[in-house]
């Protein structure tokens, strides 16, 4: 038996402002495109910002359906929508922000293991680390510099062949 044990880093800020400014502006967007979402079921609002390799944004939010597993969250409606159409880029970084519609929160917003292995597969696909900004309404944010790192042992490509 071998006992291994993996670390990750991360980085916590107060503010927006403490981030580069490509970074406040990702995470401005995810917070005004959370206004947008559909969430009459949960009430609680998400919105994510993309951004790509040539540096275009692409927004997303969660959308619910009466039919309660139909509905996809915040982070997979941008990413699906950003490889969508455009294709030959690859994802820098994603903002994701929380904007519950009940309560006032701080804590920033952890994405669901469904939304975490679509991102390891673009992770995994560009071969570059995709930056990760969980963000609150009031300016809690966290720093994740890969998906390797919130998604230890994700499955892969790698997976489907000897
Ligand atoms: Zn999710």
């Amino acid at each position: 038996m071998l006992k291994k044990q993996l670390n990750i880093t991360y980085e916590e800020y107060n503010s927006d402002n403490e981030l580069p400014l490509q970074l406040q502006n990702l995470v401005q967007q995810a917070r005004k495109i959370s206004e947008q979402a559909y969430a009459p079921y949960s009430r609680f609002r998400v919105g994510a910002a993309v951004l790509l390799s040539d540096n275009t944004v692409v927004l997303g939010n969660n959308q619910e359906n009466a039919s309660y597993p139909e509905g996809l969250c915040a982070e997979r409606v941008a990413v699906f929508a950003a490889m969508a159409n455009h294709a030959e880029t690859n994802i820098k970084a994603i903002a994701i922000c929380s904007n519950p519609m009940d309560f006032e929160t701080n804590v920033p917003l952890s994405p669901c293991g469904a939304c975490r292995q679509v991102l390891a597969e673009y992770e995994h696909k560009s071969n570059q680390h995709i930056t990760i900004l969980l963000c609150s309404l009031k300016g809690h944010i966290i720093l994740i510099n890969s998906v390797k790192d919130m998604l230890p042992f994700h499955f892969s490509a790698e997976n489907l062949s000897e």
